[in-house]
């Protein structure tokens, strides 16, 4: 394989400058990225409005296109598994399902349309409703679902006739960037552009005059920024930001049955999903029995490289996360927290961190009131289920929300009082690509997936024609 290159108008290239990428199970090296320069983002953004209006006038076109997109990364799922876990940590059996359901995402995309609708204008006029592509999209991403979340955006921005400059996290950019290479003969040259570089290359991005619309998912303070870029010439923008979901155990439900749920529904990817549950909210009466279960399942994880067979839960994906991570757990435990699980790094160079669940931690206390992004869980009790919603509404965050309980009706009930974008009965973060996913509040701005992601791609056209 070739180094690492900008993939820029259908073909690679090398930057003036690069920067390492480490691999953070060993803090070593795992390749140099390309630094991608001004003028060589001029040439992706100018590529991608070149494009645009041949791509955007044949959508059968588009559609097979991306059919050939899903069976590309299919094809490469081993290779592209293997870039993930190296520079993201992840275990490669999940790093390769991360590709696979990457390719599912842009074929189930590749099947959605965006048919005229014929409107009501009243006697005398035909008015059809028709959808327009921005033009050129930024898709900004985050290191801990590289693939998958740059998919999320790739295919309904180019099903809808845009095209796209995509800059992944500078974490992470290693598999963005060969998938970019990969799929040079499903698109043509300029629909799709990957360019690598740091927080400063997304900006200038966001600001570029080319761009229409910027798709950006990552952190509340890095959304505010690209939201106020973007009101300088009104980009559209969708915003896919952090969240610190609330899960709410009820009285009816069996700690044996739900803690092997919760226990991953947390702790998965070592924490750093957006839609994780980050606090866990549980009456009294069960808390002892629910904290023994999850504690027996932190203990027997099996913690390591994810290279290793066997392995669950890889390192923390980067050095700053894991700084931040072992800084909230210190500052829980000065608090008054009580590490029943884990707690502490575990020796060595790479970023592990054991699974840790806390107990008393103090609701003002940041690994209650901030995103932890990592493989921690507060537990909390409660003697009041409305002291328990309020307790998990009471965030500026808003993106998912969970209640666990026998009884449907009323857990659900119990569900449509959080204040969030996806509420789930009996279980937690669930995505698919035909169902729209968001937050409210600080969570973010529009939602990704079904036909409602693909429409924050299009403009509304009305198309009016007086007739007789
Ligand atoms: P981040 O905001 O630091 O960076 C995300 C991306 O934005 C990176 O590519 C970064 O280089 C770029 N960027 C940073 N500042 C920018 C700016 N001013 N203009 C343009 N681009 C800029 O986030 P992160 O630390 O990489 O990711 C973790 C965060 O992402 C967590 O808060 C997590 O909850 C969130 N996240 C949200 C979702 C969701 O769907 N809601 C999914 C995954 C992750």
């Amino acid at each position: 394989m070739n180094a690492p290159a900008l993939f820029i108008d259908g073909e690679a290239r090398a930057a003036a400058a690069t920067f390492p990428v480490l691999d953070p199970a060993t803090q070593e090296l795992v390749d140099h990225a390309p630094e991608c320069g001004r003028e060589q983002l001029d040439a992706a953004v100018a590529a991608a409005a070149r494009a645009q209006a041949d791509w955007a006038a044949d959508e059968p076109a588009r559609q097979a296109a991306l059919h050939v997109a899903s069976e590309r990364l299919d094809a490469a799922a081993a290779e592209l598994g293997r870039l993930l876990t190296a520079e993201q940590g992840k275990p490669l059996r999940n790093a390769e399902s991360e590709v696979r359901g990457s390719a599912a995402w842009l074929r189930a995309c590749a099947d959605l349309t965006l048919p005229d609708e014929l409107l009501d204008g009243g006697a005398g006029a035909q008015v059809t409703l028709r959808y327009r592509p921005h033009g050129v999209v930024a898709a900004i991403t985050p290191w801990n679902f590289p693939l998958l979340l740059t998919c999320w955006k790739l295919g309904p921005a180019l099903l809808a006739g845009n095209t796209v400059v995509a800059k992944p996290s500078p974490y992470t950019p290693l598999a963005t960037l060969r998938m970019g290479e990969l799929l040079a003969d499903a698109f043509p040259a300029g629909v799709l552009n990957v360019v690598s570089g740091g927080d400063e290359l997304g900006a200038a991005l966001v600001a570029h005059p080319l761009v229409r619309k910027v798709s950006f998912t990552g952190s509340v303070g890095g959304g505010r920024k690209v939201a106020a870029a973007a009101a300088v010439d009104l980009k559209r923008v969708t915003l896919e930001l952090g969240g610190n979901d609330a899960a709410i155990v009820l009285e009816d439900a069996d700690p044996a049955k739900i803690a092997e749920a919760v226990f991953w529904a947390a702790f998965d990817n070592c924490g750093q999903v957006c839609a994780a549950i980050k606090r866990l909210y549980v009456p009294r009466r069960l808390a002892g029995t629910l904290t023994d279960a999850l504690v027996a399942r932190a203990e027997e994880v099996v913690v390591g490289p994810g290279t290793q067979p066997g392995v669950e839960l890889g390192p923390i994906a980067t050095r700053p996360q894991f700084e931040r991570v072992a800084g909230l757990v210190a500052d829980a435990l000065r608090d008054g927290a009580v590490a029943v699980a884990g707690g502490a790094p575990f020796a060595g160079p790479g970023n592990f961190f054991a699974p840790t669940l806390l107990t008393a931690a103090p609701e003002d206390s940041r690994i209650v009131a901030e995103e932890q992004f990592g493989p921690v869980l507060p537990i909390l009790v409660y003697d009041d289920l409305d002291d328990a919603l309020a307790r998990a509404n009471g965030t500026r965050f808003g993106l998912c929300g969970s209640v666990w309980g026998e009884d449907l009706d009323a857990a659900r009930r119990v569900a449509d009082q959080l204040d969030c974008g996806s509420a789930y009965v009996n279980s937690h973060g669930s995505v698919s690509p035909t169902l729209p996913f968001g937050g409210v509040k600080d969570s973010g701005i529009g939602v990704e997936n079904g036909h409602w992601g693909l429409h924050e791609y299009a403009d509304l056209r009305v198309s009016h024609v007086a007739c007789g």
